[in-house]
């Protein structure tokens, strides 16, 4: 059919987060979405703001989520540096 191919939105399949839920620190992609923690940095995009921020977690809120790249890779910790 003439259905586009995802190649003009972006972020299309993100969940968008509602900013009055999150803190300053979350919006900021400071703080993880879930669990508030600050460091490690969260780096794992967890949804998106209505403005087109990411809201990012920690590894293992997004393991939780099943949003971790490899959530079955027993020896991911060390495969960042
Ligand atoms: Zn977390």
């Amino acid at each position: 059919m003439c259905e586009p191919d995802t190649g003009s939105g972006g972020a299309a399949d993100l969940y968008v987060y509602d900013p009055e839920t999150l803190s300053t620190a979350q919006c900021m992609g400071d703080a993880c979405a879930v669990c508030h923690v600050q460091w490690p940095r969260p780096r794992t995009v967890l949804g998106a703001l209505p403005d087109g921020g990411r809201v990012l977690g920690c590894g293992e809120c997004a393991e939780l989520m099943g949003l971790a790249p490899r959530s079955r890779t027993a020896h991911a910790l060390t495969a960042v540096r």
